[in-house]
């Protein structure tokens, strides 16, 4: 091992890198450039990542035997691959320390590297271009492929879940139609928790760091076109002190980070909370506050590299009667989901209805209304090309 070549250690951790997530990426000069440009020629770190080959979640006793390294060395690496956004490095609930390399995205180094302070510097600018090439990169093969990937992404749970707004502009609460389905609702649908208050309130540890998606983009020189701010990506519990511990995200009062979520709902953002492992009966991890401009799910589903997978409680009821069509609800709508029919009236597209409640917020005739029920929402992503 000690006497491989640079290159052949930086294939050898691209190729355990790219196994973990929910996406898997090819092992190619995209996916190498990305791990370059983070670990820079550490060794160590490149055989540290190795180890992961055949278990991605490791003790520091399976770390000792599948690294061959001591326990102070393999503490040195893995402090410094966790600052990169490489490894996750938190005790379990049993109290014992579990080391995880992190994937390349959905959710790992990518997400990681933008939601700090920006530092404006080359390498930032070298990694969004990279990630955004990855990104291309995954949408043309997912185009030229697109048939053979429909069942594959067709089997894809939801990789986030919306918790809706809950107000209009003028503070009133948005109408709620409870549904009496007749049907058995499945137990992890009626645990998750449905407003922003409910979960903020069941966090001890609360962190915030910057929207990744808005911070990534203005790297590559967009700006938000909602204008919308950026601080207000939380993780809470183990991964809230992750964050903070890496410099990724600052501690804050559940009172700030009800302020914040405030803010957010102000500038026209969904709130999307993410689960372990997708199971949404377990405690949240993090909530985005997404907008429509720069959203990774939203963008790469709309540009036709990836469904649109979610899982809400809600669905968006238009009353015609009262509507007006002004269309702001379909300017503001992130999924795209209403449109203006013939007679001038909001039509909502079910499918695509996320159940966000943000068209009930801005709504000026308060024609909107929220109604519960759980559904999973997946629309797969356009078709660009035919070969
Ligand atoms: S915002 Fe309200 S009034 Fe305007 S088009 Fe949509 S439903 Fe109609
Ligand atoms: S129609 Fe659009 S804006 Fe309204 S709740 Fe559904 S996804 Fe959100």
């Amino acid at each position: 091992m000690q006497n491989s070549g640079l290159d052949e250690k930086y294939e050898r951790a691209a190729s355990v890198i790219c196994k973990q997530g929910i996406i898997p990426f090819p092992v190619n000069n995209i996916t190498i450039g990305i791990i370059k440009e983070v670990v820079e020629d550490n060794k160590d770190e490149l055989d540290l990542i190795w180890a992961f080959r055949d278990k991605p979640s490791q003790t520091l006793e399976e770390l000792k035997n599948s690294s061959g390294l001591t326990e102070d060395k393999i503490e040195e690496l893995t402090a410094s691959l966790a600052k990169k956004g490489l490894l996750f490095n938190q005790p379990s609930s049993a109290g014992i320390m579990v080391y995880r390399i992190l994937p390349l995205m959905t959710v790992g180094l990518m997400e990681y590297r933008f939601m700090g302070k920006l530092k404006g510097d080359e390498k930032e600018k070298r990694l969004a271009h990279l990630f955004q090439d990855l990104i291309t990169q995954m949408r043309d093969q997912v185009q030229k492929n697109y048939d053979a990937f429909v069942p594959l992404l067709k089997q894809m749970p939801p990789i986030d879940r919306t918790v809706p707004l809950r107000k209009t502009e003028d503070g009133k609460p948005i109408r709620i139609i409870s549904v009496d389905r007749q049907i058995e609702t499945p137990t992890e649908v009626i645990l998750a928790s449905q407003s922003i208050e409910e979960i903020i309130d069941k966090f001890d540890e609360i962190a915030v760091g910057h929207c990744f998606c808005r911070q990534r983009r203005s790297v590559l020189g967009h700006s938000c076109s909602l204008g919308a701010p950026t601080e207000n990506c939380f993780t809470f519990g183990k991964s809230a002190r992750h964050t903070v511990a890496q410099g990724f995200a600052r501690m804050v009062s559940k009172e700030e980070a009800l302020e914040i979520m405030k803010q957010a709902e102000e500038a026209g953002l969904v709130h999307k909370a993410f689960h372990p492992n997708s199971k949404i009966s377990r405690p949240e991890t993090s909530i985005c506050n997404c907008c429509k401009d720069c959203c990774d799910t939203l963008r790469l589903w709309r540009e036709g590299a990836f469904p649109l997978v979610n899982a809400t409680n809600y669905l968006s009821i238009i009353d015609q009667d009262i509507c007006v069509g002004c269309g702001e609800c379909v300017d503001r709508c992130p999924t795209d989901a209403i449109v203006l029919n013939d007679e001038g009236k909001a039509e909502r597209d079910e499918n695509a209805c996320f159940g966000c409640g943000i068209c009930a917020r801005f709504c000026p005739e308060e024609a909107i209304s929220l109604q519960e029920g759980p559904r999973k929402v997946f629309v797969l992503p356009p078709r660009l090309r035919t070969s």
